[in-house]
């Protein structure tokens, strides 16, 4: 397993207060369950978001980060609209997962982690996002062959798509790009030097 895990064992409590987005309500969970009760995809989850809770509160670092549970939430919001001491679940279970890759510890075949890679560096390279190179990528995500059966599957929506002018072919070619993208390119940039330094910070 990754060096990474080895470190920061006892107080995985702090370090998620410190690395995760609104890591730092973890520690109000009275473990109630009502959000993983309420959790549409919880009963198929290793571990619903009260036992991902638990886990952080007595230091499972490693099973928690290297799980795949926080990567299946789609953001439904039923936890966060029942959890009766409001915590900003959703958003935890996501930064959970992001602060899992940054880490390089994110289970390397979650298919959600490798969408996210995809649609983050097609937003950084133009500072929009081009659609129809994303949707190119995710097709052949899993090799050639299996791209042109998606795409031949895919191919009435497209040509919907694109006579209701939701989709423009000569995309491929580039696309729009924003105003600014090289001060866009350096704020993010700038962000995530600081994100990595925090979490240094607690690897140390
Ligand atoms: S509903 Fe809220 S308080 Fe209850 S277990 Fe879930 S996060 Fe904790
Ligand atoms: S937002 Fe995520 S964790 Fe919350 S109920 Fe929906 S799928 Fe489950």
């Amino acid at each position: 397993m990754s060096s990474n895990l080895g470190k920061y064992r006892n107080n995985f409590l702090r370090e998620v207060a410190a690395n995760v987005e609104e890591g730092g309500w973890v520690k109000m969970c009275m473990q109630c369950g009502v959000c993983s009760g309420s959790c549409p995809l919880g009963p198929h989850w290793e571990h619903p978001p009260q036992e991902i809770f638990m886990m952080i509160r007595a230091n499972q670092r490693e099973e928690v980060l290297t799980s795949s549970s926080m990567w299946f939430c789609t953001s439904c919001y039923n936890c966060i609209a029942r959890c009766p001491r409001e915590l900003p679940i959703t958003h935890i279970m996501h930064g959970l997962a992001h602060y899992a890759k940054r880490l390089g510890i994110a289970p390397k075949d979650q298919r959600t982690a490798k969408f996210a890679q995809l649609f983050w560096d097609n937003l950084f390279t133009k500072g929009r996002v081009n659609e129809l190179k994303l949707g190119l990528r995710l097709y052949f995500m899993d090799g050639f062959v299996a791209g042109i059966k998606t795409a031949l599957k895919m191919q009435k929506v497209g040509l919907g798509m694109w006579k209701t002018q939701r989709m423009d072919p000569l995309e491929i070619l580039g696309g729009h790009g924003c105003k600014d993208l090289k001060g866009l390119q350096a704020a993010l940039n700038k962000a995530r030097q600081i994100e990595e330094q925090k979490a240094a910070k607690f690897q140390g």
